[in-house]
């Protein structure tokens, strides 16, 4: 079983990717930013807290999101294995995740910054089902609904101008030296995330064999 970390900026395609990957594995995917926007829209305590983080484009503080990352961490079906997706994101959370548990592979999704804009204003998710399109690359079948269950989509209120350059600078400033942390332990294999799914579908499986 697979204990993999996926690692990019925002828009770089990992959600769609990590979606597939983990049915694909029968390994949860475990997403940060799922789990936040979870307790968000259900006004936890926890997540009342995050909410205006998350809305600026801010990280959320690390003792929120360790404690929610942990608490699913423990569930019995990610014992054997697991997808993280969005956690680590900076190296505090990466000293502490190694003391949590042991890694086989970190795999960064590499797209050039000027590419990332686009991906994420043309975004769109259904806010019931979690399915992600983009208005030109992936448009619904019919404009504005969800393909799975025909919900109106919406657009992530930190896929706005201002959100999208907060968050870009806080990958640049604390993500993007986790590169360099986990080459350093052997673990960073890199894939062109340019391209449609299913191309970097295909990269993705050759790079993890
Ligand atoms: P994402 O869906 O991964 O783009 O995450 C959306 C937002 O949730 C981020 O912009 C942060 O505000 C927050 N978030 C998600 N994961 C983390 C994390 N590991 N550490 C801190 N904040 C996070």
């Amino acid at each position: 079983m697979a204990r993999v970390v996926f690692l990019g900026p925002p828009g770089a395609g990992k959600g769609t990717q990590a979606s597939r990957f983990a049915a694909e594995h029968g390994v949860p995917h475990l997403s940060t930013g799922d789990l936040l926007r979870a307790a968000v829209a259900a006004r936890t305590p926890l997540g009342r807290e995050a909410d205006g983080y998350m809305q600026q484009g801010q990280l959320v503080p690390d003792p929120l999101v360790l404690r929610i990352l942990s608490e699913r961490l423990a569930l019995p079906d990610a014992r054997d294995g697991f997808l993280l997706d969005g956690f680590p994101r900076n190296v505090a959370q990466a000293t502490r995740l190694e003391s949590m548990t042991r890694l086989d592979s970190v795999l960064f999704f590499d797209l050039p910054p000027e590419r990332l804009v686009d991906r994420l204003s043309g975004r769109r998710v259904c806010p019931t089902c979690q399915s992600v399109y983009h208005v030109t690359a992936a448009p619904p079948r019919i404009e504005g609904r969800c393909d799975v269950d025909g919900h109106d989509l919406v657009q992530r209120s930190d896929d706005r101008p201002d959100a999208i350059r907060m968050r870009l600078k806080v990958y640049a400033e604390q993500t993007a030296p986790l590169l360099e942390y986990y080459r350093a332990r052997g673990l960073l294999r890199s894939i062109d995330a340019d391209g449609a799914p299913g191309q970097v579908a295909v990269r993705l499986r050759a790079a993890l064999t």
